[in-house]
């Protein structure tokens, strides 16, 4: 979607469920999937009587957050109540935080050329350092409360307790983005970083990742923004992209009409492909926040600060950097592997373990053959079984024997491949033990494969006499031949070698004769 008149300026609110295993102001569990109703003790439910505590955890992972996005930390920051009547929220207000946020004021780093793992780019070189990077600032992240759960059906409509008061994390993007692709990358890259972070999963369909956007569009060169709209309902980072273009096509064509935009909050049909409107201005609501009388305030000690920076897991586009620089590995490579934080360490361990074997040696070509492992074989059966790499009967220690023995040219490559096969359902015998007792151990004595080939060129003197004779495309179904005779594996490409020789040598023969 191009417009060459218009500009669209949009700004994301999102919501991140945290992975605390008790709610954010009282002990009961936040698993996920319970029987509704069955999490809700009664500071939950709001009754007289209770007093909210916060819960440590909660603290610890907002700073990860905030100082992995370069905020900056309030020394001083006070929770507030945000009042709204719904029935999905028993107490009448929500607990959150209004003006002193606990972060504020940092960025996210978007890569405008990312490929999004769509098409191998393994042509950009490691020590070119991405010149279409864009920060997007970070206007706050702040801590609040959810509130439960509605269903409406038919006969009425269904509340579920059990997710008031799980604990949440409102990140408020500055409008900085500006077009449905941004947003998407912006949405994609916080979703990295908390799970890098270990505080979210970030599934946006199971809704531990909520997104509202922000939307507007102004004539190319105009400073001001243009009046936005707010879109909610998003589930996916695929909704997001498609409903900003659907809404930025919408408003264009409002301002184009001389009708200006409206201020509203629209809800995005998915289904329909299109908005719906859910509230105009006129009802915006008024919370009324005013400082929970309930809760202390947060103080933050540079000695906190100091404790949770120093337990900072490396970001993933370090990590990426470190992967090209250090392995010489493509950016495509380096981006596939670290796209998950399991990935890139069950990739490293790999490494880690076969390096051990080989003891130094091409150390760019071996990270570049258990990429290609990874990339290929791992990631395919944690996909189609839709189970982690830690999961994966094949661990690292194993894969570093597998890749070993194709190293040492021990097995070939399709060899390698039936192997790994094998261990995913083979929990106990090493690579090397399965490639014996299946007859894949790759043969390179040249003495192994002469005979062989000697008795194919004898069985087959019509062939040869052909082939020396000018068809020599008939290699082919010598190498075949040989292949399926020989007890075992041969090496290919020994095999190709023998034959071009002893076939070469018939060729004197005949000229001396
Ligand atoms: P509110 O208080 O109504 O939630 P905020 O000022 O907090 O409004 O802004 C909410 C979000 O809207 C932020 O992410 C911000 O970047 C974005 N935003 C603000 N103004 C605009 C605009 N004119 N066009 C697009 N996005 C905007
Ligand atoms: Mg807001």
């Amino acid at each position: 979607m191009v417009h060459d008149k218009y500009e669209p300026v949009i700004g994301l609110e999102v919501h991140v469920q945290l992975d605390t295993a008790s709610k954010v102001f009282s002990p009961d569990s936040t698993a996920f999937g319970a029987r509704p109703n069955t999490q809700v003790d009664p500071i939950s439910l709001g009754h007289p009587g209770t007093l909210p505590v916060l819960n440590e955890k909660v603290i610890q992972y907002v700073l990860r957050l905030g100082l992995a996005t370069r905020c900056k930390v309030s020394r001083r920051s006070v929770f507030a109540r945000k009042h709204y009547f719904y029935p999905d929220l028993p107490k009448g207000y929500q607990i959150s935080q209004y003006d002193t946020p606990i972060c504020y004021d940092g960025f996210v780093e978007i890569d405008l050329e990312s490929d999004d793992g769509a098409a191998s780019n393994g042509a950009l070189d490691a020590a070119e350092s991405p010149a279409s990077t864009k920060r997007i600032g970070l206007t706050r992240i702040h801590i609040e409360e959810d509130a439960g759960k509605s269903t409406h059906a038919e006969t009425g409509s269904l509340v579920d307790y059990n997710r008031c008061g799980v604990p949440l994390l409102e990140v408020v993007s500055e409008p900085d983005l500006r077009s449905p692709r941004e947003a998407y990358l912006y949405l994609k890259n916080l979703r990295k970083l908390v799970r890098y972070l270990g505080i979210s999963d970030g599934n946006m369909e199971e809704g531990s990742l909520r997104c509202d956007a922000n939307v507007s569009v102004r004539p190319c060169g105009q400073n001001r923004f243009g009046t936005r709209t707010e879109l909610k309902n998003l589930n996916s980072m695929r909704h997001v992209e498609q409903a900003l273009e659907y809404e930025i096509t919408r408003q264009i064509a409002s301002v184009e009409a001389g009708t200006p935009v409206e201020q509203c909050t629209l809800l995005w049909d998915a289904d329909a492909g299109e908005t719906r409107t859910m509230r105009s201005k006129e009802d915006a609501q008024d919370y009324r926040y005013f400082p929970d009388p309930d809760l202390v305030a947060i103080n933050i000690s540079d000695e906190d600060i100091r404790s949770v920076r120093e337990n900072l897991p490396e970001m993933p586009d370090q990590r990426r950097e470190r992967f090209m620089s250090d392995f010489g590995l493509p950016a495509y490579d380096a981006g596939v592997l670290t796209e998950e934080r399991e990935v890139a360490e069950y990739f490293e361990d790999t490494l880690r373990a076969l390096f051990k074997r080989t003891k130094g040696g091409d150390t760019r070509t071996q990270a570049k053959l258990v990429s290609n492992f990874v990339m290929t074989d791992v990631l395919r059966v944690t996909n189609e079984d839709n189970i982690s790499v830690q999961e994966l009967a094949v661990t690292p220690r194993r894969l570093a024997q597998l890749v070993y023995l194709r190293i040492e040219d021990k097995i070939s490559s399709s060899g390698a491949q039936d192997i790994f096969e094998m261990m995913q359902d083979d929990h106990e015998s090493s690579a090397g033990k399965l490639a014996d007792e299946n007859d894949l151990i790759q043969v390179s004595d040249r003495s192994d494969i002469e005979p062989v080939v000697e008795s194919i060129l004898q069985e087959n003197g019509g062939k040869v006499d052909a082939y020396l004779g000018g068809k020599e495309g008939l290699l082919g179904f010598f190498i075949g031949q040989v292949m399926r005779s020989f007890d075992g594996s041969p090496n290919p490409e020994v095999v190709r070698d023998v034959l071009q020789e002893k076939l070469e040598a018939r060729r004197s023969d005949d000229s001396t004769a």
